[in-house]
C-alpha cells in the first residue's frame, strides 16, 4: 500500500487525529460511505453560499446575502434527497432551511467587504525540513476557502468557513492541525515568513452566532509537522490500522458496519497492504 502522493489535511487528520480505520475505509479501501448526516451537508450548503457571496461581492456594497441564501438553499435541497441522511431529533428539512437563511442574515450583518485574491484555490506544495533542507517525496494539497488582501500590509489572508454547533475556542489554535497545514502552505505558495490566517465561523446556536478568529504563524511548527506527515506515511505503508472505540468521531462516522465486522477478518487490511 502506499501513502496519498501528497496529503490532505482532511486525510492527515482522519489518520493522526481521528482514527486510522476510518482512514483506511475512506483513502484505502474507498468505501461508499453507509450514512450521511444533515449537519455536514448543512455545512457544505453554507460553504457553497459563502462562496458564491463573495465572488459576487462588489466594493462598498452590502454583503450579497441574497446570492448566498439562494446558492445555500439550491445546494442543501438537493443534497436532502440523499437516501442515506440521517436527521438529528426533531430536525426537519424545512426547519434546516429556515436554519440556513437566518444564519446567513448573522453572517451578512457583520462581514465586511474585503479585496478577494482567489476563491476555493487548490494548493500543492513540497514538504521540506526546515532544519536539515530535506525534501519530503509527499508534499501538502489542498483547497483554501478564501484567501483576502490584508487592507494594511496587502498580504494574503487565508480563510476558512467553518459551521459548527457550539462557539469556537481559539485556546489552541497555535497547534491545530489544519492551521499548521494552511501556514506552511500560504508560506511556501507566497514565499512570505509569516502566514495569517482566519476562521469564520458560523455557530448554530439558538440565536446564531457569527465568530472570527486570526492566527498568525511562522516556521516554528514546520518540523514537527514535516515528521508527523512522515510518521503518518510510515504507518499507511505499513498498513496500521486499528478502530479508535468510543470515540468522539464514532458518532459521525459513515463506515460503522464495516467498523464492526474488523475484528472479524483484520487480515483483510493486509491484504489490501501488498497490493
Ligand atoms: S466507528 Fe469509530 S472506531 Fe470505527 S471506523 Fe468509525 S471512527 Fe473509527
Amino acid at each position: 500500500m502506499t501513502a496519498p502522493k501528497a496529503w490532505s489535511y482532511s486525510a492527515l487528520s482522519t489518520y493522526v487525529s481521528v482514527c486510522t480505520l476510518k482512514y483506511f475505509f475512506r483513502y484505502v479501501a474507498n468505501l461508499e460511505p453507509e450514512r450521511s448526516f444533515s449537519r455536514m451537508y448543512f455545512g457544505l450548503a453554507i460553504h457553497a453560499g459563502l462562496e458564491a457571496a463573495y465572488r459576487a461581492w462588489k466594493p462598498d456594497a452590502p454583503a450579497p446575502v441574497g446570492v448566498a441564501k439562494k446558492v445555500f438553499m439550491d445546494d442543501l435541497t438537493i443534497r436532502l434527497e440523499d437516501p442515506m441522511i440521517e436527521f438529528k431529533k426533531g430536525e426537519t428539512p424545512e426547519g434546516l432551511l429556515t436554519e440556513g437563511m437566518a444564519v446567513l442574515d448573522v453572517w451578512a450583518k457583520e462581514a465586511r467587504y474585503e479585496e478577494i485574491i482567489s476563491t476555493e484555490s487548490e494548493f500543492t506544495v513540497p514538504l521540506v525540513h526546515p532544519g536539515t533542507g530535506e525534501i519530503f517525496e509527499r508534499g501538502l494539497k489542498g483547497w483554501f476557502d478564501l484567501v483576502v488582501k490584508d487592507p494594511d500590509t496587502g498580504e494574503p489572508v487565508v480563510v476558512d468557513f467553518k459551521t459548527t454547533a457550539r462557539r469556537f475556542s481559539g485556546d489552541k489554535l497555535e497547534a491545530d492541525l489544519q492551521i499548521r497545514v494552511y501556514s506552511y502552505a500560504i508560506r511556501q505558495l507566497y514565499g512570505l515568513d509569516r502566514a495569517n490566517l482566519r476562521l469564520d465561523v458560523l455557530v448554530r446556536n439558538k440565536k446564531p452566532v457569527f465568530q472570527r478568529l486570526e492566527v498568525s504563524q511562522d516556521s516554528e511548527g514546520d518540523a514537527r509537522l514535516f515528521e508527523l506527515v512522515r510518521a503518518a506515511g510510515r504507518g499507511v505503508e505499513a498498513g496500521v490500522f486499528w478502530p479508535n472505540d468510543g470515540s468522539i468521531w464514532c458518532g459521525g462516522c459513515p463506515f460503522t458496519q464495516a467498523c464492526a465486522r474488523w475484528h472479524d477478518n483484520p487480515d483483510a487490511l493486509r491484504s489490501h497492504s501488498e497490493k
